[in-house]
């Protein structure tokens, strides 16, 4: 096999996969064995695919203790298509859904709420340029809300929930795109938890949805087929083609998390891992993170330096050193580690190294 080098990809998505399931997809891309051909030139409809779904799904199951009555869907369009198909289902005419605006990606999902139906803000950290959360008493919630809509992990902006919003019995719907099995996850506290597969699944292309079943009853039959969660239970997932390819990576990562002792291992990673960084932000003052300190994200540690220029000239350095994907999204400038499950603590050590480095000569 020819040597490659992998560079540190510090990227938002699609980010770093774990190398272990690169390597068997790798080997496996030709010919999975006793099958002799790709996973991606199988029928959806064949017993081999049926055992790699299901078997991702239990394997799911058994990562995060997904309680029967929970639905696993293997869906498509992102989840940007989840902030249309969540008030489709789910908000009918009459009631009320409340939205924590907490940054960029909830505002989309508030934005196509609204064309369904009534839509309270909840809360909002606009203001304050989305650097913290609301706290518990600035949610202002509709007494028998429909559901409540939470981002868990603001990508862009930096900021993670810790603790749940407290939202009372309303069913509690979660964008975990960028935090999914970071750390163990009480499905049950949630109606619904839905994530785009690129950030700590697989490969995009692939969504995922967790739905429990008792809310499949708000869905009507005036929806498209394609849109409506019961077309998805009903067909296991395989009304129509599914991206055969991003299942079958997703559970070769679900049997990576496994082997890592599962999710409160995976915690105790990642929780050392933003822990090296943010003690290098905090060192000197030359690094200034720009979330609040106790909603700081783990998997994305957002930083300024003290110029603009600066900026420019540390992300084009680092990536010199093969340390790529640092800049900030482009709404907020600044810059942005993106450090998922998948992404390597020598990589963090790197980074901290680096920017030791460049803080000494530029400092
Ligand atoms: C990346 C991201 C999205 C968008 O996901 P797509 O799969 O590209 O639609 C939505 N929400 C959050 C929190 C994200 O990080």
């Amino acid at each position: 096999m020819p040597t490659v080098t992998r560079i540190f990809n510090f990227a938002a998505g699609p980010a770093v996969l774990p190398l272990p399931v690169l390597e068997e997809a790798q080997r496996d891309l030709v010919a999975l064995p006793g099958v002799g051909m790709s996973v991606m030139e199988l029928s959806h409809r064949s017993k081999t695919f049926e055992d790699i779904l299901h078997l991702a799904e239990a394997d799911m199951r058994a990562l995060a203790a997904i309680p029967e009555r929970y639905k696993v869907l293997f869906l498509q369009g992102g989840a940007s298509l989840q902030f249309s198909m969540v008030p489709m289902n789910l908000l009918a005419p009459g009631t009320t859904a409340d939205y924590i605006d907490t940054g960029s990606w909830a505002v989309k999902a508030i934005k196509e709420a609204k064309r369904v139906g009534s839509v309270n803000v909840a809360a909002s950290t606009k203001a304050e340029g989305y650097s913290r959360l609301p706290t518990p008493g600035e949610l202002k919630l509709t007494p028998g809300a429909a559901y409540v809509h939470m981002t868990g992990n603001n990508t862009i902006e930096g900021t993670e929930w810790r603790a749940l919003p407290p939202v009372g019995d309303a069913p509690l719907v979660c964008d975990a795109s960028s935090d999914i099995f970071s750390r163990p996850i009480d499905i049950t506290k949630f109606g619904v938890v839905y994530a785009g597969a690129q950030k700590n699944l697989g490969p995009s292309g692939l969504t995922l949805v967790i739905l429990r079943e008792d809310l499949l009853e708000r869905s009507t039959d005036a929806l498209h087929t394609m849109l409506d969660y019961r077309t998805h239970v009903q067909n296991d997932s395989l009304y129509n083609t599914p991206p055969t390819f991003g299942v079958y990576m997703l559970g070769l990562t679900m049997k990576w998390l496994l082997s890592l002792g599962g999710l409160e291992a995976v915690a105790e990673m990642n929780e050392r891992k933003a822990g090296k960084l943010y003690a290098e932000i905090d060192r000197t003052g030359f690094y200034r993170g720009t979330a609040k300190r106790e909603d700081r994200s783990l998997m994305n540690v957002t930083f300024r330096l003290p110029t603009e220029a600066l900026e420019g000239a540390f992300d084009t350095a680092a990536t010199k050193e093969g340390l790529d994907g640092l800049k900030g999204h482009r709404s907020v400038g600044g810059m942005r580690a993106s450090i998922y499950n998948a992404f390597p603590e020598a990589g963090v050590d790197a980074l901290v190294q680096f920017m030791r480095e460049f803080e000494r000569t530029n400092g």
